[in-house]
């Protein structure tokens, strides 16, 4: 199994970089803010929990989103790997997959890392909020939450897997294509 956490701050291209992967490495694309948007949509009680911290650009309690995440990789029992999109953010989530992977005799092979200055990320999130009819794209003090939260609980993570030699920062910035090459090459080489 080829297992990537594909790694990034609100707006670094994760789910748009994702969608193209997916496809040309038959992975399964996991993304935790889809899972809990879906569950809003559908008014599930997991989604009325979330709503709230997604609301506000809170991270959602650990307990919950690990739960969901295992949920998740359990139902796609024949996957080739996953590409997991938006997860781990904390350091218990971090921890709490790899334990996950390793009862199945797995492990996350690589973190690819979109690194994109943040003057540019508030530009790209305000312009997909225009469309992407999510609240928490239209709000300028939104967004600044979100960074706090990835600054202060999320970006630690770097460190971590860096510490297993697997940590893989990539530029983030340039055209779409351009930005899936460079990805490509180090997914290659996992
Ligand atoms: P995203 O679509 O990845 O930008 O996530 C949107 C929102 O969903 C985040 O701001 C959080 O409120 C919530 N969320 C998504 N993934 C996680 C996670 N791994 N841990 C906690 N909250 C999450």
């Amino acid at each position: 199994m080829k297992n990537i956490v594909l790694f990034g701050p609100p707006g670094a291209g994760k789910g748009t970089q994702a969608t193209f992967l997916k496809d040309m490495y038959n992975l399964v694309h996991i993304s935790t803010g889809d899972v809990f948007r879906f569950n809003i949509k559908n008014a599930t009680e997991l989604g009325l929990l979330a709503k709230e911290y997604m609301d506000q650009g809170d991270l959602v309690p650990d307990e919950v989103t690990i739960n969901m995440l295992k949920a998740e990789v359990e139902k796609n029992a024949d996957a080739n790997g996953f590409i997991f999109d938006g997860f781990p953010r904390t350091q218990s989530q971090a921890e709490a997959l790899d334990a996950f992977l390793a009862d199945k005799g797995e492990q996350i092979n690589g973190m690819i890392a979109l690194e994109v200055p943040e003057d540019i990320l508030v530009t790209r999130l305000l312009e997909r909020g225009k469309t992407s009819g999510r609240t928490d794209d239209t709000d300028e003090s939104k967004i600044r939450n979100r960074f706090n939260e990835y600054n202060t609980k999320t970006s630690i993570l770097k460190n971590y897997f860096a510490d297993q030699d697997k940590y893989y920062g990539i530029n983030g910035v340039g055209s779409i294509k351009e930005i899936t090459e460079r990805i490509a090459e180090v997914f290659d080489a996992l």
